[in-house]
């Protein structure tokens, strides 16, 4: 098989893998291959974020050698290559189309060919960056070894200084995850589930712990004890992690206590949640499609542990551990804690600030700049600053008052 119709096999697939996607909204069921039989519906469809998606565009990505477009860890956008080194595949995961015995066309790239063609649709201008995975064959190891054989080709053979982000296979060793953070500039191991148990529901021949959590804490050991003065780069790579949402029932709480731990103890990047899509010829085929508004609600939690000061505690979790879906979980801890109570613009600490809905990270810094020269009287003074005032009005004071706002019509 030619190398472009590989790539082309393995990106009907490829939107199972997140990785550093511009749009990590999703991606709307009617738009995901049509071979695989998933269920249709419109030809149009309005994102839970409200933009309409055309599948035309998406349709052509799909249709494509798995070209993305990505923003990568600073913020800038790439042409990513998301693809795999083989489509073949020794486990069984409940969920995955390239699981052992389905009935699937399975094709293989040896690390040379693979490198020498993403270095060839690099010079031709058509990508900038390359997300590697694969399928298992003979173990974790050896895949891992030709996942790094890869690399290895690409950064000292044929020279290439761009983005790579590199997969780590189940049960991976400790040299291995130390060569490929020499190599990477992004690591990543899937978890898939948040815990033990919901593992061995979605991928029984996984196991938690030691193959899967063991490899990401000897990213962040490797980051704290090692100098990186043999990457690549001289930098060690950013990892992250990604989860199945929705196949086998865990809560929002499980899914956000295992992220809020990765982000503290492992000093994880990012967590990127995939709401579940039956396969067809899986063990999980019947099981319902994830509504895609949970995985937006999850990314957006995640960011408020992440980067907002946010705590489990103070995520609106119902009593069976999930996250309401009609409101984004910011705006349901300021109804429910802000409005008796709003914060003073000019005088709030930056943790104070970052509670308020539609004032980010960004804006605090812009307010907390600007009110050492002058008082915030007015939402246009907000306006200014680059903070959109509709949002965090019938939160905050400005000088002490409230400042006028138009309440949202339901
Ligand atoms: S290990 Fe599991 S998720 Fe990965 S390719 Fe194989 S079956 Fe799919």
């Amino acid at each position: 098989m030619e190398a472009s119709q590989k790539l082309q096999l393995f990106a009907t697939q490829m939107y199972l893998e997140p990785a550093e996607d511009v749009d990590s909204r999703p991606i709307p069921i009617n738009i995901r291959p049509k071979k695989e039989g998933l269920a249709g519906r419109a030809p149009q469809e309005v994102l839970p974020c409200g933009q309409v998606s055309s599948s035309r565009n998406i349709e052509a990505q799909r249709d494509s050698l798995g070209i993305t477009e990505a923003v990568m860890p600073g913020g800038k956008r790439i042409k990513l290559l998301k693809t795999l080194l083989t489509s073949a595949c020794e486990r069984n995961c409940y969920y995955c189309p390239f699981r052992a015995g389905r009935d699937y066309r399975r094709a293989t790239f040896k690390p040379d060919e693979m490198a020498q063609t993403f270095m060839n649709m690099y010079r031709a201008g058509l990508v900038e960056g390359l997300f590697l995975s694969s399928g298992i064959i003979k173990g974790g190891v050896a895949t891992q070894d030709k996942l790094i054989e890869t690399a290895d080709i690409l950064r000292h053979k044929l020279g290439f200084h761009g983005y790579v982000h590199l997969k780590i296979m189940p049960g991976s060793e400790r040299d291995q995850v130390l060569r490929s953070m020499q190599l990477a500039s992004r690591v990543s191991v899937n978890l898939e589930g948040p815990n033990t148990r919901r593992l061995q529901q979605l991928a029984p021949k996984k196991v938690f712990l030691e193959e899967l959590l063991q490899p990401l804490k000897w990213v962040e050991e490797i980051r704290q004890i090692q100098r990186p003065n043999q990457t690549w780069n001289g930098r060690w790579p950013s990892s992250t992690t990604q989860f199945v949402v929705g196949a086998v029932g865990e809560s929002d709480l499980e899914l956000l206590t295992t992220s809020s731990h990765l982000y503290q103890q492992a000093g994880l990047s990012r967590t990127y949640f995939m709401a579940f899509n039956p396969v067809p010829g899986t063990p999980l085929e019947n099981n319902p499609a994830e509504n895609p508004w949970r995985q937006h609600r999850l990314y957006q939690a995640s960011f408020l542990l992440r980067d907002y000061g946010f705590d489990l505690e103070d995520l609106p979790f119902d009593q069976d551990g999930h996250l309401p879906l009609v409101n984004d979980p910011k705006l349901a801890w300021a109804l429910a804690n802000l409005v008796q109570s709003p914060v003073e613009v000019n005088r709030a600490n930056k943790e104070d600030l970052l509670r308020v809905p539609g004032i980010g990270p960004k804006g605090v810094h812009s307010i907390l700049t600007a009110r050492r020269h002058r008082k915030l009287r007015e939402l246009q003074d907000l306006k200014a600053l680059g903070v959109n005032p509709t949002r965090p009005a019938p939160y905050i004071l400005l000088d002490g008052q409230r400042p006028p706002y138009q309440p949202r019509l339901l």
